[in-house]
């Protein structure tokens, strides 16, 4: 997995959230996030109580566990902050369900949500409740794809529009089963098990 640019961080660790509250029917531990940051290949720089800091060659990652909330921060290793990401993940009471979603820090240039939508899942069946466009980035000949697998594609294609770019908002031209953004520069390839 590269990891360039803060999105190319957040969206497979939001992904990441959602399949273990899908497998457990909880939010991961601090212990259980560290353990998971270390596999996306980034480095531990300072522990401390509630806290976690990571990071990779270009990429850092403040960690912040509590119980009913897990708060993630990705920002580049430059120090801007233009590009930074926060994965956000809780348990609302209030809906009954446990919530991921990224959001910009500079919330003024982007109104639609990262990956089209949060992770929404039922608290007691853990079924999901919504469509997001979440996955992992590859880099091939023909730029940096964000990969995603047939069935969300297809949940994707049910719900909503799929010439949305779920990174930026912008638009996506389809050829076959790759789509290309003009806006953000990154691409989407479905890869179907
Ligand atoms: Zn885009």
């Amino acid at each position: 997995m590269k990891l360039y640019e803060p999105i190319t961080l957040a969206m497979p660790l939001a992904k990441w959230i959602g399949d273990f509250i899908r497998e457990n029917g909880r939010l991961p531990s601090g212990e259980e996030v560290r353990e998971a940051m270390k596999e996306f290949g980034l480095e531990e720089s300072c522990l401390d109580r509630g806290l976690a800091v990571y990071r990779s060659r270009f990429l850092i990652a403040l960690v912040f566990a509590r119980n009913e909330n897990l708060i993630i921060d990705v920002i580049s290793s430059s120090g801007e902050l233009s590009d930074a990401l926060e994965v956000i993940a809780y348990h609302d009471k209030k809906i009954e369900a446990f919530v991921v979603e990224i959001l910009p820090t500079n919330d003024l240039e982007y109104e639609g949500n990262i990956g089209i939508e949060p992770i929404i899942l039922d608290e007691k069946s853990l079924e999901p409740e919504s469509s997001p466009v979440l996955g992992h980035f590859e880099e091939d000949n023909g730029g940096m794809f964000l990969v995603i697998d047939g069935e969300t594609y297809e949940r994707w294609r049910e719900g909503e529009d799929v010439t949305t770019c779920p990174i930026c908002g912008g638009e996506l031209a389809w050829r076959g089963e790759k789509a290309y953004c003009l806006d953000c520069g990154y691409g989407v390839k479905v890869v179907r098990k």
